[in-house]
């Protein structure tokens, strides 16, 4: 028979099941028992729809069989079963949708544990104890059953079998034991029993076994005889029928992980159950990490969805808004319509009601986290803040208020994260607006000329370190009452009612050099200013009021589509304190045509400082080296 080989990633998780990178390999049974219970779901759910396929409820099963002469445990299922192409394409691929990422990953040398955790271990952790496994399976669509067989490095095989019933049998011929790993022991009763038990307890199909039993002696009192017996090893509640104070985290953190897929605990479970109109048990997760994939569009949000305990669907999306996509989970309510498709769920009126209750569930846990659990919060932010910030300005800003009491912006207090609840109580008196500074780092900010201003005033100041932010802002437009108001942008308002004053002296006396200046600069400026809010720098430029800021204009700089397209308004101020003003005016005295020349020095200072590109690096340069050669006459 032709052996075929598996797709190249495959092969490489193989590898790293086969070699056993993880040293939990009691695993497998949970991911074979999960994917079998997942089959029966599958089944189960297409009986009730389609009378052809009627199945009684008791003959879904999980039998696990022992032979421990053969080396052999097998796992067994009267689910929905494979057809061939369909044993191909599940068992001969790996991580489906995401095995260019998987490459990548492996490329990249991330840590194998890791990898593995983020595309799921699944059917193949079956290597991590089987030298070969063989599946053996009929679809409940075809008469014959297929054969699928492995040792993992050298390809499958693919043949026909006689198989009397729908299902799935999985035999393992288990490795050979070594002085550090006795796989014999998945042989055993009581590891078996211990591993059901810890692991899919919940699963809610009988998982039998034959265990052998001590009866009493019919023939001899007082005298006990050994009987094998089948056995229903779990409890068959599932997990989120049963009372919240009787769960402990760990099993919720076990059944998160094998139902959803994830190697690292959930940052938050969500358990909660409601009687009334619409009565429904949710069991919702905050993963402990940003999904590979969630910022790409092979990433499915979407919830389980259950009604009265039976399977529906797997990713139901419209019930989880985009704003909260990152949560995963489950429903089971007994108020809705079996016989509901995925193309059904909008319109359904119970369904919509079902998704708000959600969404108000989700937002005030997220509320409960950041009032009670703030490290959790802030790290649950880095994972998904971003899609929380996505929230508030799509769709024009719907959903702001439900949101803006959820993202957290670093700030200059301590460079803590805060909230802008937070950042409001700390305002000082006669303080107006929210201040925010945009830049790529904390010390790019700090760097800003006007930042001295704000921190002799004691303004904290919001550090916009995301390019998203200001779009953030925008849309919000103001924050219980206050403005937000970029430290680079129009008036800053930091001046008492002297210091304006003087300032406007002082421009009027000088109105001459600073239209000179302006004019030297023409278009590249709207105006030249003495400025409020430089405390050591020379020369600053800020954007004005009322147009694109000069972050925003470098943003879409980078930005092919939009290249040249958006230019902020440019002003230059001139810090009227500082010597170099003293000099500038002395020069123009002395001769006015100078000034041409030193608006364009300062003008290409400001953008420097500003980390913006000038428009002529050699002429600057040999600017400044004119300046030192004449300074040293
Ligand atoms: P996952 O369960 O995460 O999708 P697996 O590698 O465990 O990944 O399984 C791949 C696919 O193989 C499953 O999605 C399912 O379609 C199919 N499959 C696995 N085990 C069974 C089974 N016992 N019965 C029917 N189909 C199965």
């Amino acid at each position: 028979m032709a052996k075929k080989q598996f797709k190249a990633e495959s092969r490489r998780l193989l590898e790293l099941m086969i070699n056993s990178i993880y040293t939990n390999k009691d695993i497998f049974l949970r991911e074979l028992i999960s994917n079998a219970s997942d089959a029966l779901d599958k089944r189960y759910y297409i009986s009730l729809t389609d009378p052809a396929q009627k199945v009684a409820k008791k003959d879904l099963t999980i039998t696990i069989t022992r032979l421990p002469d053969e080396d052999t445990l097998i796992i067994e299922d009267t689910g929905i079963g494979m057809t061939a192409e369909e044993l191909e394409k599940n068992l001969g691929t790996i991580a489906r949708s995401g095995s260019r990422e998987f490459r990548e990953q492996l490329e990249k040398g991330t840590d194998k544990i890791d990898i593995i955790g983020q595309f799921g271990v699944g059917f193949y952790s079956a290597f991590m104890v089987a030298r070969k496994v063989t599946v053996e399976s009929r679809s409940i669509h075809e008469e014959t059953g297929h054969i699928w067989t492995s040792t993992g490095e050298d390809g499958y095989t693919i043949s026909e079998s006689d198989m009397a019933a729908p299902g799935t049998k999985i035999t393992l011929l288990l490795k050979a034991d070594t002085e550090d790993e006795k796989y014999s022991e998945y042989l055993t009763e009581y590891k078996i029993r211990d591993l059901v038990k810890k692991y899919s307890d919940y699963v809610r199909y009988p998982i039998n076994m034959e265990v052998t039993k001590s009866v009493p002696d019919p023939t001899e009192e007082g005298k006990y005889i050994e009987t094998q017996e089948m056995e229903t090893m779990n409890s068959m509640v599932p997990l989120w029928k049963k009372q919240k104070s009787k769960i402990k985290d760990e099993e919720y953190n076990e059944f998160y992980k094998t139902k959803f897929n994830d190697w690292e605990d959930p940052a938050k479970v969500i358990h909660y159950n409601v009687e009334g109109n619409l009565s429904y048990t949710a069991l919702l997760f905050i993963p402990g990490r940003t999904p590979y994939n969630f910022y790409y569009s092979d990433f499915e949000p979407g919830i389980q969805l259950y009604s009265k305990g039976v399977f529906i669907l797997d990713k139901a999306k419209d019930l989880i808004p985009d704003h909260y996509r990152f949560v995963t989970g489950l429903v089971d309510s007994d108020d809705l319509n079996l016989n509901i498709s995925r193309e059904m769920l909008q319109q359904d009126r119970q369904v919509r009601l079902l998704a708000r209750s959600i969404e108000k569930k989700i937002h005030s846990s997220l509320e409960d986290m950041l009032k009670d659990e703030r490290e959790a919060y802030e790290k649950f932010f880095d994972n998904f803040g971003l899609n929380l910030k996505y929230g508030i300005y799509k769709d024009y800003g719907v959903n702001k208020d439900q949101l803006q009491d959820l993202i957290l912006f670093r700030s200059t207090n301590e460079g803590k994260y805060t909230t802008l609840k937070e950042y409001t109580e700390r305002m000082k008196e006669g303080q107006k607006d929210i201040y925010y500074a945009c830049g790529s780092s904390v010390d790019e900010i700090e760097k800003l000329p006007v930042m001295a201003k704000l921190h002799e005033k004691d303004y904290e100041v919001l550090y916009f370190l995301d390019e998203r932010d200001e779009f953030v802002t925008g849309i919000m437009r103001e924050y219980d009452g206050h403005s937000f108001r970029s430290v680079n942008q129009g008036d800053l308002d930091l001046e008492s009612d002297e210091e304006k004053k003087a300032r406007e002296e002082k421009a009027e006396e000088n109105k001459a050099l600073l239209e000179a200046m302006g004019s030297a600069l023409g278009s590249r400026v709207k105006e030249v200013r003495l400025s409020a809010r430089l405390v050591d720098d020379p020369v600053c430029l800020v954007s004005d009021e009322n147009g694109p800021s000069i972050e925003l204009e470098k943003y879409l700089a980078n930005d092919p589509m939009n290249r040249n397209a958006v230019k902020a308004t440019k002003i230059l101020e001139i810090n009227a304190a500082h010597p170099v003003f003293e000099a500038l005016q002395k020069k123009y005295e002395n001769d006015p045509s100078s000034i041409n020349e030193d608006a364009e020095i300062l003008y290409d200072q400001a953008l420097l400082i500003q980390g913006l590109p000038i428009e002529n690096p050699a002429e600057y340069a040999r600017k400044i080296t004119e300046l030192l050669i004449r300074s040293a006459k």
